[in-house]
């Protein structure tokens, strides 16, 4: 069995954190099957080439080890290209050409899980107003989500089968306009290429699978299993962000404590 942690070098590595490479290397160690780490970095601008070596040196120190070299998706964007140019050959997906400012704007937009979702404003483009608007624009391009296929499911160690609900996030965001690809696109086909089996991360992370699964159905990608842990909270009891320092691996090494305090207090 072949498991990953997928941290984006954009903050220290915080107990959530810890716990997910936690899970993910304990499923590797049980199974006698490997562990791998990849950097989600195509938040480029939010990137800080230090995190990249601090990330390894808290993992290290935390005993959790990986096999082979780091993979960094800002070093794979050809794949994600090839990936999303499949995905319009099976016009699973449209150019949209919107700002953040107009979709915000919107003030009808249905409600999903995490937040409004896109209306389907470029959906409705004609050829001639794509050809019109490319002229000045590079767009980014959506999931057509309401040609999702209905009978998808996928199995979660904790939650059960479930089944994807195609349009539960709406039409994401496949390829951002800065840089080709996004989280949804590159997570999806990484963990094939890397063949993972046991797909482990936060439950924040469950309403991204009903998308995962379309795109791995479409792209021909085997079916991985997944195992979408509890969060790790701060001492309040609230979810954990970046500028939490307290509860970074690094302040807390800095603070004293030791590894297995560290990982006791998960
Ligand atoms: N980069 C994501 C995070 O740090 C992990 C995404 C995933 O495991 O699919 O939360």
């Amino acid at each position: 069995m072949t498991t990953r942690f997928a941290p984006s070098p954009t903050g220290l590595l915080h107990l959530g954190h810890a716990y997910s490479a936690q899970v993910a290397y304990e499923r590797a160690r049980e199974s006698s099957g490997e562990f791998l780490l990849r950097f989600e970095d195509i938040d480029h601008t939010r990137v800080r080439e230090e995190y990249y070596g601090q990330i390894e040196e808290d993992l290290r120190w935390l005993g959790i080890d990986w096999s082979g070299v780091p993979w960094r998706q800002l070093d794979r964007l050809p794949h994600y290209q090839a990936a999303l140019e499949k995905l319009k050959s099976l016009g699973m997906v449209y150019p949209c050409f919107c700002t953040r400012k107009e979709i915000n704007s919107i003030s009808n937009a249905p409600q999903g899980p995490e937040g409004p979702l896109y209306p389907g404003t470029c959906r409705m483009l004609s050829a001639g107003d794509i050809l019109e608007a490319s002229k000045t624009t590079e767009p980014a391009w959506r999931l057509d989500s309401r040609k999702g296929a209905t009978a998808l499911s996928f199995v979660d160690r904790i939650h059960g089968r479930i089944a994807v609900a195609p349009t539960l996030l709406g039409d994401v965001i496949l390829a951002r306009k800065d840089i080709g690809t996004s989280y949804h696109l590159a997570v999806v086909v990484d963990d094939a290429a890397q063949e993972i089996d046991l797909i482990t991360r936060g439950e924040d992370l469950l309403s991204s699978t009903h998308v995962h699964r379309i795109l791995q159905d479409l792209l021909g990608y085997p079916e991985p299993e997944y195992e979408h842990h509890r969060l790790i909270g701060n001492a309040s009891g609230e979810r954990l962000a970046k500028r939490d320092d307290a509860a970074s691996i690094k302040g807390m090494r800095d603070a004293g404590m030791t590894p297995s305090e560290v990982l006791k207090s998960l």
